[in-house]
C-alpha cells in the first residue's frame, strides 16, 4: 500500500479488526453485488469507500423517481434519463473512489449467465428482491464454496443472514421452498430508508469480515423492525444434511434452462426474459417513433403506447408496464418487437 492509501484508509487501518493486513486484503478482493436497488446501492457505495479492490454490480432495472427516497446512489437526473441502475451506480462510484474498478452489468441473473457473472467473487451480496434470484445465488455460491450474504427489507422490517458454504446453513436449509402466498413487497407495502440502510450495513459488515478474515461470521439470523424498535437474533439454524444444495449438492436453480416471464406484481408490470434477440436501439427508436412516445440512449429505450410503457434493453429483454398478465405482456412485446 502506498502513502496515499495509508492516509485514505487510516481510520479503518486503526480499527484492530482490520489493520494494515486486512486493508491489503480488501484492496486485493473482489465483491459482487447482485441487485443495485436500495440494499445493493448501499452495499456498493460502502464497499467502494472501504477500498474493496474490484466490485461488480449486476442489475436489470432502471432508475425511477419512486426509488430516490431510499436508493442512496441515484439522483433526479438518473431517473429523468431512465438510466439503468448498474450504469448510474458505476458512474457515481467512480467519482467516490477512482482507484476502485467498478463494473456495472445491465443484466438479469439467470442460470445461463450466473457462472460468468459471479465467478471469482470473494463474497456475494444479495441486493435482490425475489427468491428466484436468491436461490440462484445460493446454489451457485454453495456449489463454488463462495460466501454470500442474504438480506431483505420491506416496510420497516428486515432480515440478514450470512451463508458460509459447508459451515453454516444455506438459504435452502432455512427455506426449502419459497414462502407461499402473496408476500409484501416494497411496491405493495412500501419501505422506509432506515431499514434498508440497517440491513445493508449488517451485510456489509459481514462482507468486510469475510474479505479481511478479521472477524467472526456466525450465520446468525438478525431481524429488526425499526418502527416497532425491535431487534432479534436467533442462533444459526443447523445445516440440513438432506438439503438439495449444501447436503445433496444438486443445485436445482443452476439447471433451470429457460425462465418464464417474471411478474413484478406490485408494479403492474411484467418482464420478458428474451435474450436471444439483440436489439439495435437506434433503429428501434426510428421504427417506434410514429407509434408513440420514445426515449432512448445507448443503454435503454423507453416507449409509451396506449396504456403500456415498455423498457427495452439491447439484449432484447423488456419490461412491460401496464399489465400484470404475462400473456398480455408477451403480446405487447410481440406487437412492437416481433414474436
Ligand atoms: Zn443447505
Amino acid at each position: 500500500m502506498d502513502a496515499a492509501g495509508r492516509e485514505r484508509y487510516s481510520r479503518q487501518i486503526l480499527f484492530p479488526g482490520i489493520g494494515e493486513r486486512g486493508q491489503e486484503a480488501l484492496l486485493a478482493s473482489h465483491a459482487v453485488v447482485v441487485g443495485c436497488g436500495a440494499l445493493g446501492s448501499f452495499h456498493a457505495a460502502a464497499l467502494v469507500r472501504a477500498g474493496v479492490g474490484r466490485i461488480t454490480l449486476i442489475d436489470r432495472d432502471f432508475v425511477e423517481p419512486s426509488n430516490l427516497h431510499r436508493q442512496w446512489l441515484f439522483e433526479e437526473s438518473d431517473a429523468a434519463e431512465g438510466l439503468p441502475k448498474a450504469i448510474a451506480a458505476e458512474r457515481r462510484l467512480r467519482a467516490v473512489n477512482s482507484s476502485a474498478p467498478v463494473r456495472g452489468v445491465v443484466a438479469d441473473l439467470t442460470a445461463a449467465n450466473v457462472s460468468d457473472l459471479l465467478d471469482g467473487a470473494g463474497v456475494i451480496l444479495d441486493g435482490t428482491d425475489n427468491f428466484d434470484a436468491r436461490y440462484l445465488i445460493n446454489d451457485f455460491a454453495v456449489s463454488q464454496g463462495t460466501p454470500w450474504i442474504y438480506g431483505a427489507a420491506v416496510g420497516s422490517y428486515g432480515l440478514e443472514m450470512a451463508v458460509l458454504p459447508g459451515r453454516t446453513a444455506c438459504l435452502r436449509c432455512v427455506y426449502p421452498e419459497p414462502p407461499s402466498g402473496v408476500q409484501p413487497t416494497c411496491d405493495t407495502a412500501g419501505v422506509i430508508g432506515p431499514i434498508v440502510a440497517a440491513i445493508a450495513s449488517l451485510q456489509v459488515a459481514d462482507a468486510l469480515k469475510i474479505l479481511t478474515g478479521g472477524g467472526p461470521v456466525c450465520g446468525r439470523i438478525t431481524t429488526m423492525d425499526l418502527w416497532a424498535g425491535t431487534v432479534r437474533q436467533v442462533d444459526p439454524p443447523d445445516r440440513d444434511q438432506d438439503c438439495v444444495a449444501c447436503g445433496r449438492r444438486e443445485f436445482p436453480a443452476l439447471n433451470e434452462s429457460r425462465r418464464t416471464p417474471v411478474t413484478l406484481c406490485g408494479r403492474n408490470s411484467v418482464q420478458i426474459h428474451e435474450r436471444e434477440r439483440a436489439v439495435d436501439l437506434t433503429e428501434l427508436k426510428t421504427r417506434l417513433e410514429p407509434l408513440g412516445e420514445v426515449r432512448a440512449n445507448e443503454f435503454v429505450l423507453r416507449f409509451r403506447a396506449d396504456q403500456y410503457e415498455m423498457t427495452i434493453f439491447p439484449d432484447g429483454r423488456a419490461i412491460v408496464k401496464g399489465t400484470s398478465d404475462p400473456g398480455v405482456a408477451r403480446g405487447v412485446y410481440a406487437r412492437y418487437l416481433g414474436s
